[in-house]
C-alpha cells in the first residue's frame, strides 16, 4: 500500500501506555494512525516518531475526549476536511481512574469519569461510523477492564464506565453487523502503565495465575488481532487479557 491510499486508525489515548502499543501495532499492520492526546503532546510526538522510525505513518490529533464540544469540533473537523480519507479502526482506548470508596466519592470524581471512559464512546464512535458504514467496512474496538466485569472496591465509578461500555459494544455490535463493521472490547487485568503506578506488582503476584502484570504490547496484540481481517466473525466479544486473573 502507498502511503496516499493508507487507510486510517484512530486510537484514542494514543500518547502513552496501551494507545501507544496499539498504534504501533496499527501502524505495522499498515494502517495511517491518528495518535489522540490530551496533555502529553511530547509523549504523543514520540509515538508518530517511533511509528515513523519504523517505516509507517502517523500524525497526532488532540482533543479532550471527555468534550463533546471538542470531540465535534476536532474529530468532527478533521473528517470533514478528509472526505477521501476513511477510518477504518477506532479504538477507544483513553481512560482515567478516580478511585475511592462510594461513600467517599465526590460527585465531580464520580462524573469525570463515566465523562472520560462512557460518554467518550458514543460521541466518538457515532462521528466515526458513517464513514464505516460507506465503505461496509470497520473495526471497533473498546479497552474496557477487569474491573467493568467483575467490579472492584474503590471503583465503582470506573467500574460502572467501563461495564457501560461493554453493554455498549454489544448492542452496537447487532446493530451495525450487517454493515461489514465489528464491535468488541478487551478488557485488561493490571497492567504496567503510568495508570497502574504505586499498585504494588509484588501484592498482586500470587493471585494473578501467571504471577506477574501484563505489558502494555500484551494488550495491544489482542487489539491488533481484532482489527484484522481475520477476526471478521468476531463481534460483540470481550477478550480479557489479564493473567488468568478473572477465568
Ligand atoms: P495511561 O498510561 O494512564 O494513559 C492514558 C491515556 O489516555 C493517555 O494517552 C492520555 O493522554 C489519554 N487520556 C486520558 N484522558 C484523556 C482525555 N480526556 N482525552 C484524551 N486522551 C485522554 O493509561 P493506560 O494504562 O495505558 O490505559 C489505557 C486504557 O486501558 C484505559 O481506558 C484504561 O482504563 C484501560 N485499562 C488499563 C489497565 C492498566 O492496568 N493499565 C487495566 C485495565 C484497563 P495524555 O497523554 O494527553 O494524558
Amino acid at each position: 500500500m502507498t502511503k496516499t491510499n493508507m487507510k486510517y486508525a484512530l486510537v484514542t489515548g494514543g500518547s502513552r501506555g496501551i494507545g501507544r502499543a496499539v498504534s504501533l501495532k496499527l501502524a505495522a499492520q499498515g494502517y495511517f494512525v491518528l495518535v489522540n492526546f490530551q496533555r502529553n503532546e511530547t509523549e504523543a510526538d514520540k509515538t508518530v516518531a517511533i511509528i515513523k522510525e519504523a517505516g509507517g505513518d502517523a500524525s497526532t490529533l488532540k482533543f479532550d475526549v471527555s468534550d463533546k464540544d471538542d470531540i465535534q469540533k476536532t474529530l468532527g473537523g478533521w473528517i470533514d476536511a478528509n472526505k477521501d480519507k476513511s477510518i477504518e479502526v477506532l479504538v477507544n482506548n483513553a481512560g482515567i481512574r478516580k478511585d475511592f470508596l462510594l461513600m467517599m466519592m465526590a460527585e465531580s470524581d464520580w462524573h469525570d469519569v463515566l465523562r472520560t471512559n462512557l460518554d467518550s464512546f458514543y460521541y466518538i464512535t457515532k462521528l466515526v461510523i458513517p464513514g464505516m458504514m460507506f465503505q461496509r467496512f470497520g473495526r471497533i474496538i473498546n479497552v474496557v477492564s477487569l474491573s467493568g466485569i467483575k467490579g472492584l472496591p474503590g471503583q465503582t465509578n470506573y467500574s460502572a464506565s467501563k461495564a457501560g461500555v461493554i453493554a455498549a459494544s454489544k448492542s452496537l455490535a447487532q446493530e451495525i453487523g450487517r454493515k461489514g463493521i465489528t464491535v468488541n472490547c478487551v478488557a485488561p487485568g493490571f497492567i504496567k502503565t503510568e495508570m497502574t503506578e504505586g499498585i504494588e506488582e509484588a501484592q498482586f503476584r500470587s493471585i494473578i495465575p501467571v504471577q506477574r502484570f501484563g505489558e502494555a504490547d500484551e494488550v495491544a496484540e489482542a487489539v491488533s488481532f481484532l482489527a484484522s481481517k481475520g477476526a471478521s466473525y468476531i463481534t460483540g466479544e470481550v477478550i480479557n487479557v489479564n493473567g488468568g486473573l478473572y477465568t
